[in-house]
């Protein structure tokens, strides 16, 4: 997944944790300096990584001073510790930063709302658990201000940090493969039935809902609407391809914009649109299609002069269905478009109801 950032993101915050916690195993080893500042640094950058990752994962881009602020906040407070032999402010402080990272981390999961990823909820879990480990260490740093050694303090605190850091790592890693797993499945599933040059439905999605709302025997009385461009063909003898594109684009956008939310309008396609407007009267639906075809016939296409207009012809369906299947009924809305072609463009005719 080259294009995905975040996954570098992410895995760079790892191995910075990795090595933050190598620190930390040999910190009896090494210098004070390094005890204090090397591991502390690392593990604030590996959380900052992991706050980035996520905002990367909504396509926001890395952000280097939510970064960079926590390792100058730390060297500003830490050196002066150190020079007075006071550990617990670098404790305390540094476990402000982590909680603040690790909750901002978990306000990002819960606030992705787009594609109903349910894996967000494992995340927001495992960042708010560790955010709340941090922040007891936090009173821990406070109540022991004065005692506390240049090492991490060897007690139960530590021994159920640790446990809960476990759960963390685990929930984290499992729950980030699943959200862009779910994430993937869910653009698949949303590309699967939209046309990709104008956005909206494809057939295939059409003729399901058109199946679903056939098969609900309570149905009120629905219509649906197809258009047909006249004469595009020469739209794209004339102007090219790609100004017809543009035409195809301008025209789903206009019928998009004159529908209601809950209609559903596909590209049949080539230069075919339908639309399936549930519960509707007839007068509101053909309102509605003539609508449509005045605003297509005003409007300027960019690429044509000024005087060139592009107009479309419409059938209208009213009615319940009856026993009509989604062929028979897609027939029917045939002829009233075949109706508005024939007495010549530019028009909308009602077809036969059931
Ligand atoms: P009529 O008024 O009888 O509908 O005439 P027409 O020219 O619109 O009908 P016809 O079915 O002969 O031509 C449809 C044209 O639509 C043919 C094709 O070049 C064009 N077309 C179909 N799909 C696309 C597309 O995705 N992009 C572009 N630019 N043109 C398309
Ligand atoms: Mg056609
Ligand atoms: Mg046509």
């Amino acid at each position: 997944m080259k294009r995905a950032r975040y996954w570098r993101t992410w895995t760079i915050a790892n191995l910075v944790l990795a090595s933050a916690l190598m620190f930390y195993i040999t910190e009896a080893d090494l210098p004070a300096v390094v005890v204090f500042l090397v591991p502390n640094g690392l593990l604030l950058v590996g959380f900052a990584l992991h706050w980035n990752a996520a905002r990367q994962f909504t396509g926001c881009k890395l952000c280097r001073a939510r970064i960079w602020t926590p390792v100058g906040i730390l060297i500003v407070t830490g050196l002066p510790a150190l020079a007075m032999n006071n550990y617990g402010l670098t404790y305390t402080v540094t476990n402000v930063m982590l909680s603040v990272l690790a909750f901002g981390t978990a306000r990002e999961y819960y606030g992705m709302k787009a594609n109903h990823l349910s894996s967000r909820h494992g995340l927001t879990l495992a960042y708010v658990l560790i955010g709340i480990s941090f922040l007891v260490r936090v009173f821990q740093g406070i109540a022991e201000w004065q005692n506390m050694g240049i090492g991490l303090p060897d007690d139960v605190i530590l021994t159920f940090h640790l446990l809960i850091a476990l759960i963390y790592v685990s929930a984290s890693g499992a729950f980030s493969l699943a959200i862009a797993f779910e994430r993937a499945v869910a653009e698949q599933r949303e590309a699967a039935h939209r046309d990709p040059l104008t956005g909206v439905y494809n057939r295939r999605e059409f003729e399901l809902r058109l199946k679903a709302l056939l098969s609900n025997e309570a149905r009120k009385a629905f219509a649906v609407l197809q258009f047909d461009l006249d004469h595009f063909k020469q739209v794209n003898d004339r102007f090219g391809h790609v100004a017809g594109d543009e035409a195809l684009q301008y025209c789903a956008d206009l019928i998009k914009f004159h529908l209601r939310e809950d209609d559903c309008l596909a590209r049949l396609g080539g230069e075919e649109f339908a639309a399936i407007l549930p519960e509707i009267s007839q007068d509101e639906a053909v309102r509605i299609a003539e609508a449509i075809r005045q605003s297509v016939a005003e409007a300027r296409l960019d690429f044509a002069p000024a005087e060139f207009r592009l107009t479309l012809s419409a059938g209208v369906y009213h009615g319940t269905g009856g026993d009509l299947g989604h062929k028979g009924l897609m027939r029917r809305v045939d002829q009233g478009l075949y109706q508005s072609k024939n007495s010549g463009r530019n028009r909308v005719c009602l077809a036969d109801a059931a």
